[in-house]
């Protein structure tokens, strides 16, 4: 089965539910057995990892139709789920670590997951070090005996750099070092992190899988050998999703490929254009061919979403300001992945340390949604219109 196919078929199950083609969603805390036998079934089932219901938060057959259908698609072993995209990443990262363990994570990670690392991790004695997302096979010098996690996000959500995966996953591999992606940007559709050698997929659901903008939602993939970490610590931290937000993530990955296609193209076409405006400085979108992740990108990824970075060249405030305030459009927001477009100011250079932002004027990103082009291109135009009118 081809990936459109695997997002409409795979994880359901009519013939359990009276033929209704979705899941129901299943609010349930108590799972009641029906004997003494029956509930010593389960419990050694259970014991074994059986996927079964068992209790509440440890899922249901609604969690079940999204895990599996998502381990379809990652070609992974098991997937869990998680209440957040950045619980998926401090799941997956406490997964693998132990007190006095380094952890390596890209400069170009996703904030709140640095934080995590810095402020979290760092209070029970984890330390971690940012690498240049450029690093490819040099990060073999960053490694140390305690190294137990390389913590990749490929193109960063800010800046949009891609990293060599296939080049750092052999390294670590080599050492016997786990390796994890945040995978949000491309979702499995368009990048396969388990194919290019991670051993943890880490998706933001709320993002594209999700796809609506009203339900908050992570998950994590792992292959046959992670998975065990994995298991035991998600179900130690209880970090389980509720039952109506994983509904609406089984029921936005069934259309995901026809929506992420009209991302993509949107994306592509709104990047062009801002490129050849003069203000801009630089677009930041690999799949322009101008973009120096360019060649990497066309040799991992099968396609782009709709989220890129534009780094303008220096200019007042109150351009800027006129520029964002009368779009009407974009809306101004942070989370992205839904059918609405968004643009949001971007401050890379407060968040990096192993490496600088050299740039000076301001930096936005937008998310393409699935309104007509046309009609975004001309409230870009009219923005750059008041961008020039102001001083
Ligand atoms: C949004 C996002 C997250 C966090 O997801 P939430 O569901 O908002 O917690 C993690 N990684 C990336 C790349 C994201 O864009």
């Amino acid at each position: 089965m081809r990936d459109d196919t695997k997002a409409v078929h795979a994880g359901r199950h009519p013939e359990r539910f009276e033929g209704a083609v979705n899941p129901p969603v299943f609010h349930a805390s108590t799972i009641l057995a029906e004997s003494l036998a029956a509930w010593e079934r389960k419990r050694l089932d259970r014991a074994a990892d059986a996927p079964g219901t068992y209790y509440g938060r440890l899922g249901t057959p609604t969690t079940r139709a999204l895990e599996e259908a998502l381990t379809a698609l990652e070609g992974g072993h098991r997937t869990v789920l998680t209440p957040s995209g950045l619980a998926a990443c401090g799941v997956a990262l406490l997964a693998f670590v132990e007190q006095g363990a380094h952890v390596l994570i890209s400069d170009s990670v996703y904030g709140p997951t640095r934080h995590f690392a810095t402020r979290f991790l760092k209070r029970f004695g984890v330390e971690t070090t940012f690498y240049d997302p450029l690093v490819g096979a040099g990060v073999d010098a960053l490694l140390r005996p305690s190294t137990r996690v390389v913590f990749l996000e490929s193109p960063g959500s800010l800046t949009f750099e891609i990293q060599d995966v296939p080049a750092i996953c052999e390294v670590a591999r080599r050492r016997g070092i786990t390796t994890m992606m945040d995978n949000t940007w491309a979702t499995p559709l368009y990048f396969k992190p388990l194919a290019h050698g991670v051993d943890v997929s880490i998706q933001a659901a709320t993002k594209y899988v999700v796809g609506h903008s009203d339900a908050m939602l992570g998950a994590i993939t792992a292959t046959r050998e992670a998975w065990p970490p994995l298991r035991s610590t998600y179900h130690e931290l209880g970090q389980c999703a509720g039952p109506d937000d994983v509904y609406l993530g089984q029921r936005g990955l069934r259309t995901l490929p026809v929506r992420l296609k009209r991302h993509w193209e949107t994306g592509v076409r709104l990047a062009e254009w801002v490129a050849r405006q003069p203000e801009v400085e630089r677009v930041l979108h690999p799949a322009l061919p101008a973009d120096p992740g360019h060649a990497l990108w066309k040799r991992d990824f099968t396609g782009a979403s709709g989220l890129f970075g534009v780094q303008l060249k220096p200019v007042g405030e109150p351009a800027f300001a006129a520029f964002v305030d009368g779009l009407e459009l974009f809306g101004l927001g942070a989370s992205w992945g839904g059918y609405e477009s968004l643009i949001m100011p971007t401050h890379p250079e407060e968040l990096r340390t192993a490496t600088k932002w050299q740039y000076r004027g301001p930096c936005f990103r937008i998310h393409a949604g699935l309104e007509d082009p046309d009609d975004l291109l001309a409230d870009l135009a009219a923005g750059f219109a008041r961008l020039r009118e102001n001083p």
